[in-house]
């Protein structure tokens, strides 16, 4: 056993301890046990990626928060151009000055067919990680409320009046931690009967000739070969001559980099007529995100919540974290400010938990029935209704609609496969 796996154990050990104390004890700092030695804040973020800075900025917006003392810790502070995060509901978004690039015009193409549908309810946004970054940081580091340090976050454990976050640079004391970098432990109460992944590679090309529509997205491309599970290519224009392409599979195998990078290139020549010579690549990103169906647990050990990725607030389904990552973001400051317990991570309703775990299950198994869903979904519903679905704001009435519009077998099929978790409490 490692001395990571050690720290886990110990956390595990704290994890059926009662929440009740950790806001009330959020401000206190009367430390009795060996913390004493460790330097203390009221409050540390651990990870600056996407959950870490909108919880911060929710944090630092609040007036009634003026005196905590918040020590945000991450590998590194200097922002990267590494991803793009789309989204269509930007209500708990920080600041509208973050977007870079937005489409009110939306594609699918699925079983041969474009299906192009101008968005009433909502818009499609994009905001880049880099300019994310750098617009909280920037606010951050004149905040004297906030300390930041780089370094690498090795572990955390309780303590009797807080948790202490272990780093390179030291161990940091703090009453509540908040962290998005190390993943919680499959327990038997966890553990995913479906595990896939949603992995990708795009290129930002630039092209001599105008090729894109600025004003129209590709939301997903299912018109490609599907060999090896559900695979979709989207394309996000910036002009008339740059593009985000970006090609996506969701299955259980992740490919080598040529293989990404064959069939980019087979796409652009394919759709746009462009040789490996035609375009320029400005910029490439890549990634790997989860679609199971497991419980992430709400903390990693006593006064240690988990949060982003690492809580588990990505849609199951989908793949999509970066609009439930900012509303638990809010959630979690407005907790702070009350004094009232942190909300628990776990984002959908039973309901939609099921939805998710019907669709995992067809993903895995049937990819090509999957994209005809994907088809159906959205040819016969219109795109505003099935984002507000996807958004998990739609109502029952609504989505039975919705399921009415898609072959009924596959689902019974599905539930039929998942009873045991379905009628268990999903
Ligand atoms: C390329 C990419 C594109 C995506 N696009 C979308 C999208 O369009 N829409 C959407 O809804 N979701 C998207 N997602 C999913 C999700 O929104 C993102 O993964 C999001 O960044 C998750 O936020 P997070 O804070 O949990 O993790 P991250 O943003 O990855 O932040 C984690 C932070 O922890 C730090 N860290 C890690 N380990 C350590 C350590 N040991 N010590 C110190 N620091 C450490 C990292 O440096 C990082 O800054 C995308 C994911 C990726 C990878």
């Amino acid at each position: 056993m490692n001395g990571y796996e050690l720290r886990y154990s110990f956390c595990k050990s704290e994890h059926a301890k009662s929440i009740s104390r950790i806001t009330s004890n959020l401000f206190s700092s009367n430390m009795t046990d060996k913390s004493q030695t460790a330097e203390k804040f009221d409050l540390i973020i651990a990870g600056a990626g996407a959950a870490g800075l909108s919880l911060l900025w929710n944090l630092i917006s609040s007036d009634k928060l003026s005196n905590l003392n918040i020590l945000l810790t991450d590998l590194s502070f200097t922002p990267k151009n590494d991803k793009t995060w789309c989204f269509w509901d930007d209500a708990n978004l920080p600041e509208t000055g973050m977007i870079h690039h937005s489409w009110k015009d939306l594609e699918v193409r699925a079983m041969n067919r474009e299906i192009r549908e101008q968005l009433q309810r909502y818009e499609y946004f994009c905001v880049k990680s880099s300019d994310f970054t750098e617009m909280i940081l920037n606010r951050a580091k004149n905040d004297p409320r906030v300390t930041l340090i780089e370094t690498k976050i090795n572990g955390f454990r309780s303590t009797d009046q807080g948790a202490m976050m272990e780093t390179d640079s030291g161990d940091f004391h703090a009453n509540t931690i908040f962290q998005s970098v190390l993943k919680p432990p499959v327990t038997p109460h966890t553990r995913s009967d479906i595990s896939l992944k949603q992995h990708f590679m795009g290129w930002e090309i630039e092209t001599s000739k105008s090729l894109f529509d600025p004003k129209r997205a590709i939301f997903m491309d299912f018109d490609v070969p599907q060999n090896s599970g559900v695979t979709f290519f989207y394309v996000l224009p910036f002009s008339i001559n740059r593009a985000l392409i970006e090609y996506t599979m969701f299955n259980e195998v992740l490919l080598t980099a040529e293989e990404y990078e064959t069939e980019l290139i087979r796409y652009i020549e394919l759709r746009y007529g462009l040789d490996k010579n035609s375009y320029r690549i400005t910029r490439r990103e890549d990634g790997v995100i989860p679609m199971e169906d497991r419980r992430y647990p709400a903390r990693l050990c006593q006064n240690v919540y988990n949060i982003g990725t690492m809580g588990g607030v990505t849609k199951p389904s989908s793949g999509y974290a970066f609009t439930r990552i900012l509303k638990h973001s809010k959630e979690i400051a407005i907790a702070v400010e009350n004094g009232s317990p942190i909300p628990e991570s776990l984002a959908s309703s039973y309901r939609f938990r099921v939805y998710d775990m019907m669709l995992l299950y067809l993903l895995k198994h049937d990819p090509a029935i999957s994209v005809q869903i994907f088809h159906d979904l959205f040819y016969k519903n219109g795109f505003d209704r099935i984002l507000h679905f996807l958004e998990e704001k739609t109502h029952f009435g609504q989505e039975l609609k919705i399921f009415s519009s898609v072959p009924y077998s596959p689902f019974f099929k599905s539930i039929w496969k998942m009873k045991h978790r379905i009628f268990s409490g999903a």
